[in-house]
């Protein structure tokens, strides 16, 4: 049984967990896990939606984001010394492409004291980022964009993670397929981009999750079984990891047992350690 839980949320300074980091950390102590990682979303770009002004873990701008993940981090490293478990500190960052995005994230990553990163891709976008659009706000933008638009940008969404996994700055990837959860990219013809997706992490050895968050919004893990059985091939051709996902201190470990069932019922040995972490 994995004992850590490596991709979970809080509410410092209005991140989008519900809970505090303090009762983030005493539940997964009390819980018997032995290392907790944080990973509040690191969402920053030029051209972020107007509409994100007054929500504030959407950063347009590094300079500003990065004094509130400076501040997180002390925030997080000055609870360490009132809990028992290993507290681990990372950010789940939603990757761009463009070389402007790339330049900025280096040097500010550089300076950010962190244990690890992992890549959560969120958003929708035009291939150029003019046009950016985080999926869980899509609803309020949807009829406004054709069903050709839409095809396209939710191909490059795809293409978005495929070259996360190649930038090579993560610890592991989250939620290979989570457009799926809102009902977008569900459909066959964008197998072949799911595809391209395992091929990247084979090539790459890149570790992924299996994210149990889906047992609850859509009755299944993500990624789907069926990209998680072609990963298993060979006892599992990259490391997996289970991940919760949590934005409550009630989620922590949801479903862990029901993952740990599905990777036996695959063979799928080759697991995620914490010596893998790696700093970017
Ligand atoms: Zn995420
Ligand atoms: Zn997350």
């Amino acid at each position: 049984m994995q004992t850590f839980t490596l991709h979970t949320h809080n509410h410092e300074q209005n991140f989008d967990g519900r809970n505090s980091a303090r009762e983030m950390i005493q539940t997964a102590q009390d819980k018997g896990f032995s290392t907790i990682g944080v990973t509040n979303h690191l969402i920053v770009h030029p051209n972020m939606p107007s509409y994100t002004a007054d929500m504030p873990m959407f950063f347009n701008n590094f300079d500003e984001a990065e004094k509130v993940y400076m501040r997180h981090i002390e925030i997080l490293q000055n609870l360490k010394s009132d809990f028992k478990i290993d507290i681990k500190i990372g950010f789940e960052v939603d990757f761009f492409t463009s070389p402007d995005w790339r330049k900025h994230f280096e040097k500010m990553i550089k300076k950010l004291p962190v244990d690890y990163i992992i890549s959560g891709s969120h958003f929708l976008k035009e291939k150029d980022e003019s046009f950016i659009c985080n999926i869980f706000h899509f609803k309020n933008i949807a009829s406004s964009i054709d069903d050709e638009t839409l095809h396209r940008l939710i191909i490059n969404h795809f293409d978005n993670i495929i070259a996360a996994i190649k930038s090579g700055y993560f610890t592991f990837i989250a939620h290979l397929d989570y457009c799926t959860i809102f009902g977008l990219g569900d459909t066959p013809e964008y197998d072949e981009y799911k595809y391209k997706i395992i091929e990247a992490l084979k090539q790459t050895h890149t570790p992924f999750e299996i994210n149990t968050s889906g047992y609850d919004r859509i009755n299944r893990p993500h990624p789907a079984p069926w990209m998680i059985e072609l990963l298993a091939e060979n006892h599992g051709s990259v490391p997996v990891l289970i991940s919760d996902d949590a934005h409550f201190a009630e989620h922590l470990g949801r479903h862990f047992d029901q993952a740990e069932d599905l990777l036996q019922k695959l063979n799928y040995t080759n697991r995620f350690t914490l010596d893998m972490l790696k700093k970017p």
